[in-house]
């Protein structure tokens, strides 16, 4: 036996070869602690049953496997071989007498790319500052380019924040919160006339651009950031008012939008930005930073986005940006992170064709609202 680091290898059976400078004898990788960095997660996942064991720990916190049709916790674990011979694991609900398996009823749902390559890509998404292309989750992975970028939307709906609920707000009194919109020109590059037209009838981009707005809290360190159809008074002052308690001090730039109304409900104060961009406290810089990290994934990795998925990728920023540290403002490692990230997948789902829909109107739940049941995954 061999340890290297907290990998032991067991020497195969055949003396003074290590298993991994083999081809035809099997690795045993055993006694491995969760992974820490990306290299240790592709080992960990490697073994199918190790991946499976770290998903169902997570689905499942408290152990009890219960159904995710009728939620009955009287079921049985059952082995069936697939068509190309590999064994899969699944369960049969003695609730319902239906048939359910890990991936049922999450993000994971119907896909036939294995757990280590779900588990693999994730881990580079929510990980690498700059996101992944599909281009690169293809090569890194050795799935076509189509599946890699259907698995990253399908990730990214996962990314979408709802551990705020509905009914949590940013800020409060005595605490501070920039408001801003950043324009993402570009999406519309190469795209067909007749849709460009059709997107712009529908409201969905002005001049090209993509509105998006966000609201930073400075105290939480917690961004929320939705596209928006238009920059009209109703329309930004909308999100604030969904999104931020009352009597909070709100900075915005001095945009039209803004005025009127705010003071009502917030200690709102403006920056102008012809004049200066920082006064005292006054300032969106916060924000500022938040744009420039989604447009260099925008610009740098991801290049052909439409406008109508730019939420997703806009979701895909936010929980890294709000991911950086713990909420005692210790760093947060790359371990944690991807925890946090597989503790979302449950409950969600996303099918090829709503991703593909023709409805190409841009819609988007706000980060951080409108969702209320908590699915403990
Ligand atoms: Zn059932």
């Amino acid at each position: 036996m061999r340890r290297l680091g907290n990998i032991v290898f067991l020497l195969s059976s055949n003396p003074g070869k290590y298993i991994l400078d083999t081809r035809d004898e099997k690795a045993y990788i055993c006694d491995m602690k969760a992974p820490r960095t990306l290299q240790e997660a592709i080992v960990y996942f490697s073994d199918p049953q190790r991946a499976f064991d770290y998903a169902v720990s997570l689905r499942w916190p408290d152990g009890k496997v219960h159904c995710p049709r009728c939620s009955s916790e009287s079921n049985y674990a059952i082995t069936s071989k697939t068509r190309k011979g590999t064994l899969r694991k699944l369960w049969l609900c003695r609730g319902c007498n239906k048939q359910f398996t890990l991936k049922v009823n999450t993000i994971f749902e119907d896909s036939p790319i294995g757990l280590d390559k779900w588990m693999t890509g994730f881990w580079m998404l929510v990980n690498c500052k700059n996101g992944v292309s599909s281009m690169e989750l293809h090569r890194t992975l050795g799935i076509t380019q189509k599946s890699a970028w259907f698995m990253m939307q399908r990730l990214r709906t996962a990314l979408h924040n709802r551990s705020f609920g509905s009914t949590t707000k940013l800020g409060g009194p005595d605490t501070e919160v920039e408001a801003d919109e950043s324009f993402i020109d570009g999406l519309t590059k190469n795209m067909h006339k007749g849709r460009k037209l059709r997107l712009v009838q529908q409201g969905g981009i002005h001049g090209g651009k993509t509105i998006v707005q966000g609201i930073l809290d400075r105290n939480l360190r917690q961004v929320r950031a939705t596209v928006v159809p238009d920059v009209k008074r109703e329309t930004l002052q909308n999100q604030i008012l969904k999104n931020v308690k009352y009597g909070t001090k709100v900075y915005t730039d001095d945009a039209v939008a803004y005025e009127g109304g705010m003071n009502w409900r917030f200690v709102h104060d403006v920056i102008n930005h012809s004049e200066a961009y920082v006064r005292g406290q006054v300032h969106t810089n916060g924000l500022e930073n938040f744009w420039s990290l989604l447009k260099r994934g925008l610009r740098g990795t991801y290049v052909a986005v439409e406008p109508f998925h730019l939420f997703r990728y806009v979701d895909e920023q936010v929980f890294r940006y709000n991911n950086r540290k713990h909420a005692d403002r210790t760093p947060m490692n790359d371990s944690d992170r991807f925890k946090l990230a597989m503790s979302q997948v449950a409950g969600r789902r996303l099918t090829y064709s709503e991703l593909t829909g023709k409805d190409e109107s841009p819609r988007h739940v706000p980060t951080g609202t409108g969702e209320t049941q908590q699915v403990p995954f």
